[in-house]
């Protein structure tokens, strides 16, 4: 089977883990300082934090942009549902707006249409590595004194005129979950310039605690662990290699997969970056067979692909009380049912691409 997604972990990880298991100190300690301070330089920001996941980086940059109940925060539909998810955990109202078709990201256009005087923030997400439309959105931002939580979970490394994504907003957001393009197992970290968010966020993965047992706020166990810091530290040394793989993967399939009818492959917009998590392309009605039926099909062949995301994140039972019926974004139900992701990651050899190029050309009509 070609995986969607696959580690790559080498010896250094393996040494540094046993480094820490050697220490005996497995909690938060000084590989995550390290961690901390590795990301920070890599995005170039003043403070890095570290937490155990993505969604608790989400959760800690709204807590710490001072969001909470009353206030609206715009974000888009087509992502993983931590993106929606946070908005909720911190008794705010999500509200949704829908995507730009060319880079599946949120459309700055739609964001100015959604704000109203309860607006707070907007997180937008760099969807699939590539970053989002930050000049149109930061502009619209600044007229509204919005604050930008950046979800940058799929898109460690890519920029956007040379800033890197993360740096794309006040706070920026990033996964060490296994499928991403470098990863801890799990893992969180928040890159920012602000320093009285930083310390809200790191009181915030310690039950709000500042001074020792002094609890300053609510806060949850959100404490990173020095074994999924070690592998954090080695994998962030490899990320620009890993990324390049990636694109050089992705490029490849382009080349393949040209101009086959119904097949719409993925694009990079002007004055970025895309380290392709996921190489995203739309299966038209003109391709002959539907999104799933392809789907089965080069899984049948052992070719991992996979649909990300096939339902708006308004559709679930969780968000069925705000309020959106079908309809409402039809680009993003659009994409939701011709998105199709094939497997790009650094581990593919040229054989697999192949495979996977000679697979979808056997399925075009
Ligand atoms: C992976 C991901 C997250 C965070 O996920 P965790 O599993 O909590 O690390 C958030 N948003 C997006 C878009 C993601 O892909």
């Amino acid at each position: 089977m070609i995986a969607i997604a696959a580690p790559f972990l080498g010896q250094e990880e393996m040494d540094a883990v046993q480094e820490v298991l050697a220490s005996g100190q497995l909690a938060q300690g000084p590989k995550v300082a390290a961690l901390e301070e590795a990301f920070a330089a890599y995005c170039g920001t003043k403070y890095a934090v570290a937490v155990n996941s993505g969604t608790a980086a989400l959760h800690a940059s709204l807590f710490a942009a001072g969001i909470g109940p009353g206030d609206e925060v715009i974000t888009t539909p087509f992502s993983f549902m931590a993106t929606l998810n946070c908005i909720l955990m911190v008794g705010a109202k999500p509200v949704l707006v829908d995507i730009d078709p060319i880079t599946f990201n949120i459309d700055p256009a739609k964001v100015a249409e959604a704000i109203t005087p309860k607006t707070k923030a907007i997180i937008p997400v760099d969807l699939y590595g590539q970053p989002y439309d930050y000049d149109a959105l930061k502009a619209i931002a600044d007229e509204h004194k919005l604050i930008i939580v950046e979800d940058a979970c799929q898109a460690i490394g890519s920029s956007y005129n040379g800033k890197k994504a993360g740096t794309l907003g006040d706070l920026g957001c990033l996964s060490l979950y296994a499928t991403k393009n470098i990863m801890a197992g799990e893992g969180g970290i928040v890159v920012t310039d602000n320093e009285a968010y930083a310390e809200a966020m790191k009181r915030f993965r310690q039950h709000g605690m500042g001074a020792q047992y002094e609890y300053v706020h609510l806060g949850y166990n959100y404490r990173m662990s020095d074994l999924h810091a070690a592998v954090g530290v080695e994998q962030l040394k490899k990320a620009d290699t890993f990324n390049a793989a990636r694109q050089k993967n992705a490029a490849a399939l382009t080349k393949g997969l040209q101009g086959i009818k119904g097949l719409v492959l993925p694009q990079t917009a002007p004055n970025r970056t895309h380290v392709y998590n996921l190489y995203t392309v739309r299966i038209t009605d003109e391709f002959g067979l539907s999104q799933q039926e392809v789907v089965d099909k080069l899984r049948a062949q052992g070719i991992g692909a996979g649909i990300y995301y096939p339902k708006p994140m308004y559709s679930y039972p969780h968000t069925a009380s705000l309020g959106y019926k079908p309809g409402a974004c039809p680009e993003t139900e659009k994409a939701c049912k011709q998105v199709v992701s094939l497997p790009v990651h650094p581990k593919l050899t040229d054989a697999d691409i192949a495979t996977m190029v000679a697979a979808i050309k056997g399925l075009a009509k």
